[in-house]
């Protein structure tokens, strides 16, 4: 159970207000107070007057307008108003920002620290700097439209909160985690006793253990000695309520939560659904856009707003957030395998829709698709004000099924209503951003949501994991505190970029010098000392492969118990790893295969069991391809079929060397456009995936290889072409294969030359060899039915255009190799190809790839060929 302080126990009996500077504090003592009520048999109680000082503030502001004593006629500005107002200051500016949102951010956070410290900013030496002079010259901005709408900020509005409707009927106030007393606090207290109020600053706590130090040889070590330490605290008594501080939480929180899982929860580990805090959580506050309910819901307003990269749409379509989300799981991702095929690397909410209804042609997923289509229509209207747009937003997430079919679990159903409360937020910047857009309103709203630090509220876990090193404010039976190197505590000085430094050192504000800061870290220190008695401050010996120091603020400290350090037990994933008994099944070949249909492989097949068995078995037979993904441009596949295209077209028309050469110049040109334009439209132009001027692009590219490459067919001996794409069936070792030959030639003396073209590399050295790298021509020679004298890639690339090889002698076309023995070269790829194809149809399915192959392959996951390596590695070290 949480233990709330004896003072403030006693205040909280007392029915006082406690007002804290962090909402987190605040929502800690609540739980406090309520567990404290629980033990105490109680069921119901009154709710302690607790919060935060923001809250506090608006809370006031608005009884005193609501009372209309006549001092508060200007309306308090949310947060989201006072940001809005400094952004656009910022942007208006003269001086012309890369970022002016960070920038209006700071700006505002130094305006909020002017006043707390209540820094006259007119004073002499001020505007001596140029940031400085652009600071001014946004507050004086913001301040004259204030004044104009009658408006007022936090900041200011704290000094001149009217007390009366709070002070009565209080027995008194304590203000909580305002350390460093800023002038601001002190004149609030002074205000609140000068009517009769007991109000104060927590007071300090009393008493102090020692503390101990503890140095571990990385941060890593630290964060699983920790969970160690909490696990045989908790294992020893469970009512135990522990705090850990990791200072960079925010960087390893992903490690942190494995190793506290790891040694506290290790069953979760294994577990399908998310995790339920029980045993620890992660006091951090996340941006409200980064929960993945949120996501999923700003990603669909993005998506209609503009155009959204692929990966960020494909990754929404899979949501659990979306309309049947959770029960078509499997049919989205096939959605979405299929749709990787058609979509571009961008696409909008209307190309999405047009794409998805292209590959649904069954209507599976019909819902979705209509689903989307009103949801663009609600959204397609506009321009609106911000409040109207939260209304329509709202709506239209419904329509979609946001946030899903299965009922929420507790964390996801507060980050719903917290992106709800942002859109009330959004609702009331209508005075300031006026009537915008959509793609305007999506941007207003994705920034809101960055700047709303959110965490969902956990109750009572034993425990707590915090980056703050500052007051805990309740007491503990344990604290430990990590990270406490001499780079890090006491914090390094902050000053502020915008308020002059003389200034801020004159005001006291301790982040302006490392004074300061030695002041508040030695603070800080006697407050965890003072709230448990145990308490462990731990420091890394080698930080991202830096030595480190102690901090000089707890060299001094006893020693911990060395045992805390020392390394950790065997792991969760370690015992069931030892309890294991291991059985080794060598099984490398699959059944074999039996062969159905008219087609069973392809030149593709010899290729992949040529170069890895495996291989061809996981992609032919088992279907293991790779998910395309689209990338900027034109891919090679589309590439390559429109220049087949373009060329089979223009064979169709030219038919031989001899029509070649009796059309003139100008005559190749009419064709060779004509045939350009036929491809376009039916490869690159169905379905529309790339701009005009992408395909513009791409055809004068193939334009220009193609003039080449017509002049260097002009310049061979009389040929005719007996066939383009030609569709072979054919058998060896068992096996039907289905081919397509790119071009058949026939010469003057009857000797035939296959052709195949490629766009990209080509080389004719791949053919050869007990295992070919590429034996698809060879394969072709052996398929067709008149053997050829001659087999060529037509290479036609940025490198040139050219024929590349081999040939009987002589040679039939310039460039090819001759074959001394042609017969003979012949039969000896079919003793290849026959053997190939008989491992592929007797199942061998050996992980066995030749040297580079798996490169380019993406099965190592499936082959498990990494594993395969590093077992040989541990088994022959030496080789
Ligand atoms: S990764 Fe290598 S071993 Fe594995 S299937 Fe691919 S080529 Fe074969």
């Amino acid at each position: 159970m949480y233990r709330l302080p004896e003072f403030l126990e006693r205040a909280l009996e007392g029915a006082a207000t406690v007002i804290t500077a962090d909402p987190r504090q605040a929502f800690a003592i609540r739980i406090a107070w309520a567990e404290r009520q629980r033990t105490r048999g109680h069921t119901v109680w009154p709710t302690p007057d607790v919060l935060p000082l923001s809250g506090w503030l608006a809370r006031s502001w608005a009884r005193a307008m609501s009372e209309g004593d006549g001092s508060t006629v200007e309306a308090l500005l949310t947060h989201a108003q006072e940001r809005t107002l400094w952004e656009q200051a910022a942007q208006d500016g003269a001086t012309e920002l890369l970022h002016p949102h960070g920038a209006a951010r700071a700006g505002l956070r130094s305006w909020q620290r002017s006043h707390e410290w209540a820094i006259d900013l007119r004073a002499r030496g001020t505007g001596t700097s140029e940031e400085t002079r652009t600071f001014l010259a946004w507050a004086a901005q913001v301040s004259q439209r204030m004044r104009a709408h009658g408006w007022i900020d936090g900041a200011r509005a704290l000094w001149r909160c009217p007390l009366e409707s709070d002070v009565n009927g209080h027995d008194g106030f304590i203000l909580l985690g305002f350390d460093d007393e800023p002038p601001a606090i002190r004149e609030l207290l002074a205000r609140l006793v000068d009517r009769g109020v007991n109000a104060c600053c927590a007071p300090k706590r009393a008493g102090q253990t020692a503390g101990a130090r503890l140095d571990l040889a990385t941060v890593e070590a630290e964060v699983y000695a920790a969970a160690r330490w909490a696990r045989n605290r908790l294992e020893l008594n469970p009512d135990d309520r522990l705090l850990i501080a990791i200072p960079d939480l925010a960087q390893r929180r992903g490690f942190v939560e494995y190793a506290f899982a790891d040694v506290l929860e290790p069953a979760t580990l294994l577990a399908q659904s998310c995790r339920q805090a029980r045993v620890f959580a992660l006091e951090e506050n996340l941006a409200l856009d980064r929960y993945p309910v949120v996501t999923t819901a700003i990603v669909a307003l993005e998506l209609a707003a503009g155009r959204l990269a692929f990966d960020a749409v494909s990754h929404w379509l899979r949501s659990p957030y979306l309309l049947a989300g959770t029960s078509a799981a499997g049919l989205r991702a096939l959605l979405d395998a299929a749709i990787r095929r058609l979509a571009a690397d961008e696409l909008d909410l209307k190309t999405l829709i047009a794409v998805l209804a292209g590959v649904d042609r069954d209507g599976s997923d019909s819902a979705l698709i209509a689903a989307l289509r009103s949801f663009a229509e609600k959204l397609a209207t506009g321009p609106h004000t911000p409040a109207e747009w939260s209304a329509a937003i709202s709506s239209a997430l419904t329509v979609i099924g946001w946030p899903g079919e299965r009922p929420l679990e507790s964390a996801e159903f507060q980050t719903v209503e917290k992106f709800h409360a942002a859109l009330r937020e959004l609702a009331m910047l209508d005075l300031l951003l006026g009537r915008l857009d959509l793609a305007a309103v999506v941007r207003a709203l994705r920034r809101l949501l960055e700047q709303t630090p959110f965490q969902p509220e956990t109750g009572d876990t034993p425990i707590t994991i915090t980056a703050r090193l500052a007051d805990p404010v309740l007491s503990y039976d344990g604290i430990w505190i990590s990270g406490l190197h001499a780079g890090n505590w006491p914090e390094a000085p902050r000053a502020d970029p915008f308020i002059p430094w003389q200034l801020q050192l004159a005001a006291g504000i301790p982040e302006a010098s490392a004074a300061g800061m030695l002041s508040r870290g030695r603070r800080t220190l006697g407050t965890w000392l003072a709230s448990s008695p145990e308490v462990i401050l731990s420091w890394p010996r080698r930080l991202d492969d830096e030595d480190c120091d102690v901090s000089p603020l707890i060299a001094g400290l006893p020693d911990g118990d060395a045992q805390l350090a020392a390394p950790p037990t065997r792991s969760y994933a370690q015992v069931i790893r030892e309890s294991a008994h291991l059985e080794r099944i060598v099984d490398e070949t699959a059944p074999s295969l039996k062969v159905a249909g008219r087609h069973v492989a392809d030149a593709r097949t010899l290729t992949l069991q040529s170069l890895c068995p495996f291989r061809a078995f996981a992609e032919q037979r088992l279907g293991a391809r790779v998910l395309e993904q689209p990338r900027p441009g034109i891919d090679p596949r589309t590439r390559g079929r429109f220049l087949h295209r373009v060329l089979e077209q223009l064979w169709s028309a030219l038919s031989d060397s001899k029509g070649l050469q009796q059309h003139s110049i100008e005559q190749r040109e009419a064709v060779l456009d004509a045939a350009i334009r036929a491809a376009r439209r039916e490869v690159l132009e169905r379905p529309r995936r790339w701009s005009h001027a992408t395909l513009d692009i791409e055809t004068e590219r193939l334009r220009g290889l193609l003039r080449t490459w017509i002049e260097l067919e002009s310049t061979r001996a009389p040929f005719r072409i007996l066939a383009v794409e030609q569709e072979i069936d054919c058998m060896f070792a068992g096996v039907p294969f289905g081919l397509r030959v790119d071009r058949i030639d026939e010469l003057a003396d009857g000797r035939r030359l296959l052709i195949d073209y490629k766009s990209g590399q080509a080389s004719s050295r791949r053919w050869y060899g007990d295992r070919p790298d590429d034996p698809q021509m060879p394969l072709y020679a052996l398929a067709v039915e008149q053997p050829p004298a001659a087999i060529a890639y037509a290479v036609l690339n940025a490198a040139g255009c050219r024929f590349e090889g081999a040939s009987a002698a002589p040679a039939v076309v310039d460039g090819l190799e001759t074959v001394a023995d042609w017969p003979g070269q012949l039969r000896e790829w079919r003793t290849v190809i026959e053997r190939l194809a008989s491992e592929f149809a007797i199942g061998h399915a050996q992980v066995d790839p030749k040297r580079d192959a798996c490169i380019t392959c993406h099965l190592h996951s499936l082959c498990r060929i990494d594993e395969l390596h590093a077992r040989s590695v541990l088994v022959h070290p030496d080789e």
